[in-house]
C-alpha cells in the first residue's frame, strides 16, 4: 500500500472484493497484524526473482495442505483462511531488506522507528533528514502494539536464503558473495542431497546436514530455522546483516513472534 494508508483509499467501494494481501519481501505477517483493518484478509507470501538467478526464486512461499491441487481448492484455502488447509507462509526476515530501519547511509546511522520519531527524523551526526524505513511506516499505520497476533491469523516461519547462510559461514563478503564458487559448491551439494532448498532449510536434521557440509554451516541452518540468529536491520539502501557468531546474544525480544516449526508438525 504505497502512497495510500488503507485498501479503501486505493480501491474505494470495490475493496470488499479483495480477499488477500501479498506481504512482499519487506514485510512479514507480524508487521501486518498490527493494522486491524487487514484482519479480514489472508496474508500471502510470494516471491519472484528480481534477477536472472534461480536462487532468487521461491525465497518466500505459501504452504498448503489441499485435497487436490485444483484452482477451487486453492482459492477456498486462501479465502477461508482455514488453518488445516493454509498451513503457513515462509518469509525472508524483513530486517534483511535494505529499508527496514530508518537511517542515513552516509553517516552509518540507523535506528528503530521509536528512536527516529523521538529525534524528529533528523540524523544525529549531520542533521539531515533520515530515510524512513518500512518499520516506521508500520508504526504510522499501526493501531495495535508490537507482538499482537489476531486470533484467526495464519502462522509463518522466518528463513533466510540458503546461499546467504553459506556465504556468511564461509566469510564470503561483498555484493557478489552469492555467486562465489565456494558458496555454490556447498549449495548444490545440499540441494542435491535433500531435493530442494526448502527441505534443507526446514526439515534436514543436524546430523544429516553435518554429513554433507562443514559443521558450522549445518549449525547455522538449524539456528536460522529455530529463529536463533540476529539480523542487524538494513537501512537507507544498506542490506541487513546476518550475525551468526555464537557469542552474540540471542535474538532481541521484539523479534520473537515467530511460531516454532513444531507447532505446524503437531497440527
Ligand atoms: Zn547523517
Amino acid at each position: 500500500m504505497s502512497g495510500v494508508d488503507s485498501l479503501e483509499e486505493c480501491y474505494g467501494d470495490k475493496s470488499h472484493k479483495i480477499k488477500a494481501l501479498e506481504t512482499g519481501l519487506s514485510s512479514d505477517p507480524e508487521m501486518n497484524w498490527r493494522v486491524s483493518s487487514l484482519d479480514r484478509l489472508a496474508l500471502l507470501s510470494n516471491s519472484d526473482s528480481h534477477s536472472p538467478y534461480p536462487h532468487r526464486l521461491g525465497r518466500e512461499a505459501n504452504v498448503f495442505n489441499l485435497k487436490e491441487p485444483s484452482y477451487r481448492e486453492l482459492v477456498n484455502a486462501i479465502v477461508s483462511k482455514d488453518p488445516s488447509k493454509f498451513l503457513m507462509t515462509i518469509e525472508v526476515d524483513p530486517a534483511y531488506g535494505k529499508y527496514h530501519w530508518t537511517g542515513h547511509r552516509r553517516c552509518g546511522v540507523s535506528m528503530p522507528p521509536e528512536e527516529a520519531m523521538k529525534r524528529g527524523n533528523k540524523c544525529p551526526v549531520c542533521g539531515r533528514q533520515l530515510t524512513k524505513g518500512v518499520m516506521q511506516r508500520v508504526e504510522e499505520l499501526a493501531d495495535r502494539p508490537k507482538g499482537f497476533r489476531p486470533p484467526n491469523a495464519i502462522g509463518f516461519k522466518r528463513l533466510l536464503p540458503l546461499a546467504e547462510i553459506i556465504a556468511e559461514c564461509l566469510g564470503v563478503r561483498g555484493e557478489t558473495r552469492l555467486y562465489s564458487g565456494r558458496v555454490w559448491e556447498l549449495y548444490m551439494k545440499l540441494v542435491n542431497s535433500f531435493g530442494s532448498e526448502l527441505n534443507v532449510l526446514l526439515n534436514a536434521s543436524l546430523e544429516e546436514l553435518e554429513r554433507i557440509v562443514p559443521s558450522k554451516v549445518a549449525k547455522a541452518i538449524i539456528r536460522v530455522r529455530e529463529g536463533h540468529v540476529i539480523v542487524r536491520p538494513g537501512y537507507d539502501g544498506v542490506y541487513g546483516k546476518l550475525i551468526l557468531d555464537e557469542e552474540e546474544p540471542a535474538r532481541p525480544a521484539d523479534r520473537r513472534g515467530q511460531t516454532s516449526i513444531t507447532d505446524y508438525l503437531l497440527r
